[in-house]
């Protein structure tokens, strides 16, 4: 397959981009990211938080054969597998992807040990979620992701628009400026799938070795650890 050509935008371009989107709504980030980046689109989805099912609905009315792409720790809830069936139903996601990580969980446990994320969870987020990320986005010039300012004290900077370095696209989270009642707002207007777990007392859903209901927000996520990031967005 062709590799996507990357648009012309210059680090100036992608900082006036970032401050014009200031003022615009979510459809309309989308809008202009379809149109700008075409078959160069991806978007990633973890079928446990709402934000994301709000973007791919947004994105898939515009584009239904945009690549979206999940990646499955082996540690995902039930939960959110039967998410992602229903959505790729109800949004009528052509191209969904599921991206798994090179080691089985047998075959980390005897490179690593067993229960790796009791230990060291950043190793194990880069064996299971970083890297398979870096492949979903190979030949890819921006990355849709579902980031709100208002989920985390280390998320309150996102930008809407930026370069990310790491996986080399741009970056474009159109629910930045979104609030969680907002987000909520619009899944339910849309009679948008989402995952039962958060009716359930869950507020952010990853792997269910790392996450605990009952905690707002991702301080429900790695317990006991000083880390509440997997590593994709920092
Ligand atoms: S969230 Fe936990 S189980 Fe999932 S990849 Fe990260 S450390 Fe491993």
């Amino acid at each position: 397959m062709a590799t996507p050509a990357a648009p012309a935008l210059s680090p100036e371009a992608i900082a006036a981009l970032d401050a014009r989107f200031e003022s615009a709504s979510p459809p309309e980030i989308v809008a202009w990211a379809v149109e700008t980046f075409g078959d160069g689109l991806s978007v990633g989805a973890s079928f446990g938080g709402a934000s994301g099912m709000a973007i791919l609905h947004m994105v898939a009315a515009l584009k239904p054969n945009v690549h979206v792409f999940v990646l499955d720790t082996d540690y995902l809830f039930e939960e959110t597998h039967e998410t992602m069936r229903r959505s790729r139903e109800a949004l009528h996601l052509a191209n969904l992807q599921v991206y798994k990580p090179l080691l089985s969980h047998e075959e980390q446990a005897a490179r690593h040990g067993s229960a790796l994320w009791m230990r060291d969870p950043d190793l194990c987020c880069e064996l299971r979620k970083v890297e398979p990320n870096r492949r979903a986005l190979e030949g890819k010039t921006a990355w849709v992701s579902g980031l709100r300012r208002d989920q985390s004290e280390g998320r309150a900077d996102t930008p809407i628009v930026s370069w990310n370095q790491k996986f080399g696209v741009v970056k474009i989270n159109p629910l930045a400026n979104w609030t969680e009642k907002e987000t909520w707002a619009y899944i339910l207007e849309n009679k948008i799938p989402y995952n039962p777990l958060l009716d359930q007392g869950y507020t952010s859903i990853g792997c269910y070795n790392c996450t605990v209901p009952g905690v707002q927000g991702r301080a429900g996520r790695w317990s006991g650890f000083e880390k509440d990031e997997c590593g994709l967005h920092t």
